[in-house]
């Protein structure tokens, strides 16, 4: 069976943003053998908008990502959007997961989004870094205290402070689950 990472784009998102996670999570994890992105852009669910909140319900698009990996028989994959998205219990997140799918918001990961100079290093590094971090969920990794890309972020702080690898106990979990699977 080969590993194959599928990323999956929703609404305006720069295809050289896919082509950059592409690139990028295909060097971070040893564990996926191919990243393809899914040929079609997929359309930015309208019915999960809150109009009070004025973001979306990560849900819908979790279940979706969900449903393309299946058909697409991804071992994994990851949705992108620009969108705002929200979980009940918290006023924003960057990321969420469930089993096979993860979906990464990249609204809040630009510079200008906190009232600062556009910088697309640093976007990129803040996409790239959430994108480990909802990955390493679906890869059995919960949230880690050490110094490491599983730390839990609640604010873009969090997100800059945290580095881009796995600690040495989460890279032994990951080790693991590829000698398992
Ligand atoms: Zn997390
Ligand atoms: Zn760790």
């Amino acid at each position: 069976m080969s590993n194959i990472l599928g990323i999956i784009l929703f609404g305006e998102v720069d295809q050289s943003l896919g082509k950059f996670l592409q690139q990028n999570l295909l060097k971070c994890f040893d564990i996926f053998q191919k990243v393809v992105i899914f040929d079609k852009t997929e359309e930015i669910l309208n019915k999960a908008y809150d109009k009070i909140r004025k973001q979306y319900l990560s849900t819908p698009f979790l279940n979706l990502v969900k449903k393309r990996a299946e058909k697409e028989k991804y071992f994994k994959a990851i949705g992108v959007t620009n969108v705002d998205l929200y979980v009940p219990s918290l006023n924003f997140v960057f990321g969420v997961a469930k089993n096979r799918a993860c979906m990464i918001s990249i609204h809040r990961l630009h510079p200008e989004f906190w009232g600062n100079l556009p910088d697309q290093a640093l976007f990129l590094e803040r996409t790239l870094k959430e994108s480990i971090h909802e990955l390493g969920h679906t890869l059995g990794l919960s949230h880690c205290n050490n110094n490491c890309i599983m730390r839990f972020s609640n604010s873009i702080i969090d997100t800059d402070n945290k580095p881009k690898e796995f600690c040495s106990n989460c890279g032994k979990q990951l080790l693991k689950f590829k000698n398992s699977d």
